[in-house]
């Protein structure tokens, strides 16, 4: 039985490689010191496997930003827009290297960046490669070479991790018609090849393979190109030990041909999915060897020793424990680095940190279960037997967890407590009476400019340099300025800004019992972007009202109709890390209860205007899309509780940064809001085609401007891209604001373009006026 790993955190333990970049990207450090963080970075790393006692460490799991980005590199899957001129300019290979990931500004040039896309169902967003028919490719970067010869001078014989020859066509995109990327496989072998020759001479004996594609629904092709690209791999090494490594779903449909696959072990999920084990290992050929993936990459909790000692020793007896190796789930690169760097107790107690462990703590569950397993029961090893289980044993019963009124509540919940009082079409009259908005109503998405003086407060506040009084009186000012500013450029439904809030989840999860947080718990979420969710730990529920005061206040400065900012239970769940002790459906519906205590709050407060965010609720889609049916079906109930305990003429609105919705349309429109804003302008509306073809019934407020730049858009762009939308929906049901909202922008741009979407609105008006 061996222990493996198939990667570590690489934004090292106090974000020193985010640091680092972001000085060298400002032009306040050299490229030399980027280097160096990163080699210690990657020696600390191998390092602390090494002593944990990890048997197979890999290496090519560092990345100075995106591991699929370095494969384009390393393959010299480079656009053209990139090579020629920022080589030329005297920059080194990791400065093209960050045009391609950032774009490049620079020397006249104005390069923009490649596209990022969220890895599978994770948080963390990876580098899209772009393919162009007949494409060539040829070792650019020796980047995977260079890292195994490093860990070699330092003794430790690594596994290279390579992402797999079809995934990483899979990850891309065809930049032109007329082939499909999969066809451009036997262009890419050969630098596969060349690249695993220069690693065997070096005296790599393992490589893997990461090929999560093989967990999600592949066609026909795609079936066979995985066929025919390991077959090609095995002829060209037949003796080439290679780890094939799935995770974050289940094999499924994919089991027979994946365990066809000729490779010596095949890795599998056995967090996401262990009911796969079975199956698995009865197809399994007489050689193969199972990495049991059972210590969880993606979440926080600590193993139970006991559940995954049973999992290990039925594979050991059907398998024998030669055929056994025990690792993560998946990468480590989405779990916090070191749990021994929480050491505020005011942050942490006690009590629930030790039910947790990160990265650090999970490679040392590896091998502890190893040893444990293999009957090598020294003192040591026994005690931290105990001692797991009875961490495991108090979280199980802790009081901190249970609260036996949310449970009660969560199974009392009837159809009734999921639907408002009557259908939108009776809702919308009543609405419109009371609120008595124009057509083209025009709104923003609830945040304001969040300027480096109003975070400047915050920190403050938090650290005690200004009492609470002086933070809310400075709050309480720049909220007033902002209401007073919407009402003179003649907004029609306001908003408070959200100046008080650090971030759309903490700040309820702040607020919310059964939810904990860390000091230290970063994990990279794309480039030098890290990070920190909350925990929830325990059953959710609102110890007191969390934005009332504050919408009050902003209500109480203006006659407009001031909206309620709040965010949902999906979005609060999904940008969590969530407990593992109950179905995800379950800890959701706690949250829909909490947040349904608010709305109806704000409802008592005279907010009769309340936005409900979900902008996480696509990401939450399953990876297996016969999934899919089971997950709308809870998260879409989890919004309609939290939206419905209101009466009828109160208006709910909710928030998607997107809308490519048409998988999901149906499921979009059972949620029932009032209102739905969401982004299209960067599509010029194209996306809006979904809802006319599906009649979408309730209110639509398509984004008429990009927020994601601080460039101004003129009013005569935002009332083309309105006429467009009026073509597919009704003027009745459609709302006037940008695609997002504003915090991440500056004051000056804000007000510039905000005064073009009222004046583009008032226009609108005129036009419909007319035709009347
Ligand atoms: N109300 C939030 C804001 O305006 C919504 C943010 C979001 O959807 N990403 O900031
Ligand atoms: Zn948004």
């Amino acid at each position: 039985m061996l222990t493996q790993n198939l990667g570590y955190p690489r934004i090292g333990s106090q974000r020193e490689l985010k640091k680092v970049c972001e000085n060298y990207w400002a032009g306040k450090t050299g490229l030399k010191n980027v280097l160096t963080v990163g080699k210690n970075i990657r020696h600390e790393n191998w390092q602390i496997q090494k002593d944990a006692g990890i048997d197979i460490i890999p290496s090519n799991d560092f990345s100075y930003y995106d591991q699929v980005l370095d494969h384009s590199l390393m393959f010299g899957a480079i656009p053209k827009r990139y090579h020629d001129v920022i080589l030329k300019k005297g920059n080194e290979e990791l400065d093209l290297y960050f045009a391609m990931a950032r774009g490049y500004q620079k020397d006249g040039l104005d390069v923009v960046a490649m596209e990022m896309t969220k890895w599978f169902d994770t948080n963390y967003h990876y580098i899209v490669p772009e393919f162009y028919k007949d494409q060539q490719f040829k070792l650019f970067s020796n980047k995977v070479i260079d890292e195994f010869y490093e860990a070699k001078q330092t003794g430790i014989i690594t596994k290279p991790v390579l992402i797999g020859p079809v995934s990483y066509l899979l990850l891309g995109k065809e930049k032109e018609a007329g082939f499909h990327r999969l066809d451009l496989v036997k262009n890419l072998l050969p630098v596969y090849v060349e690249i695993i020759n220069k690693l065997k001479a070096l005296g790599a004996e393992w490589i893997q393979f990461d090929e999560p594609f093989l967990t999600l629904d592949l066609t026909e092709k795609e079936q066979q190109v995985y066929r025919d690209t390991y077959k090609q791999l095995r002829k060209e090494f037949p003796f080439l030990k290679i780890v094939l490594a799935t995770y974050f779903e289940r094999l499924g449909s994919n089991t027979a041909l994946t365990v066809s696959l000729p490779v010596d072990v095949l890795h599998l999920d056995l967090v996401r999915a262990p009911q796969q084990l079975d199956e698995v290992i009865a197809q399994l050929p007489q050689k193969t060897i199972l990495s049991l993936g059972i210590v969880d990459g993606r979440n926080i909790w600590k193993n139970d020793f006991e559940r995954s000692l049973k999992i290990i020793q039925k594979a050991k007896d059907k398998l024998g424990a030669d055929r056994v190796w025990i690792a993560p789930s998946c990468s480590l690169v989405h779990s916090p680095c070191d749990l021994n760097n929480e050491t505020n107790e005011a942050v942490l107690t006690p009590e629930i940190k030790q039910w947790l462990a990160f990265a650090r703590q999970k490679v040392s569950e590896v091998v502890l279960l190893k040893n444990l397993s293999s009957g090598n029961a020294s003192a040591g090893n026994e005690h931290r037997l105990a001692e797991n289980k009875q961490a495991n044993a108090n979280r199980r019963s802790s009081a901190l967890i249970h609260n036996q009124k949310v449970k009660q509540r969560v199974g009392n919940i009837t159809e009734k407590d999921a639907s408002r009082q009557n259908e939108f079409s009776v809702r919308k009259q009543l609405q419109h009476q009371l609120l008595n908005l124009p057509l083209f109503a025009t709104t923003t998405i609830g945040s304001f400019p969040q300027t480096a003086e109003v975070r400047s407060w915050r920190a403050q506040f938090k650290k005690g340099t200004l009492t609470e009084a002086e933070y809310n009186t400075l709050i309480e000012e720049e909220t007033e300025k902002a209401v007073k500013w919407q009402e003179e450029i003649d907004l029609d439904v306001l908003v408070h800004g959200e100046f008080e809030r650090n971030d759309m989840v903490e700040y309820f999860g702040e607020q919310l019992a059964g939810f904990t947080f860390t000091q230290n718990g970063w994990v990279q979420s794309y480039g030098s972007r890290c990070v920190k969710p909350p925990i929830i730990y325990g059953d959710v529920s609102r110890p007191q009202p969390m934005t009332v005061k504050w919408s009050a206040y902003a209500q109480s400065l203006t006659k407009k109709w001031m909206k309620g900012m709040l965010t949902g239970p999906v979005t609060i769940l999904q940008w969590s890390f969530v407990r593992n002790d109950q179905p995800r459906s379950e800890t959701c519906t706690q949250i829909a209860l909490a947040i349904r205590d608010e709305v109806c709050d704000l409802e008592t407060a005279g907010i009769k205007i309340i936005q409900i965010d979900e902008p996480a609720i696509r990401e939450g889609l399953p990876l297996r899309r016969e999934d899919w049916a089971a997950y709308l079906d809870w998260a879409v109930k989890a919004f309609r509780i939290s939206a419905s305990g209101v009466s009828d003429d109160t208006q709910i609105h909710t928030h998607m940064c997107y809308s490519e919705f048409n998988d999901i349309i149906k499921s979009i429109a059972e949620m029932d809001a009032d209102v739905i804003t969401i982004e299209t302008s960067r599509s010029q509306m194209e996306l809006l085609d979904v809802f006319a073809d599906f009649k979408y019934p309730n209110e639509i407020g398509p984004g008429v401007y990009d927020i994601h730049s601080p460039r101004v858009p003129n009013r005569e762009e935002m009332i083309s891209l309105l006429k467009k939308a009026e073509t597919v929906i009704p003027d009745s049901q459609l709302w006037v604001n940008p695609d997002c909202g504003l915090k991440t922008r500056g004051w000056d741009e804000t007000k510039k373009a905000l005064i073009e979407m009222v004046a583009a609105a008032k226009q609108m008006r005129e036009t419909v006026k007319e035709t009347i």
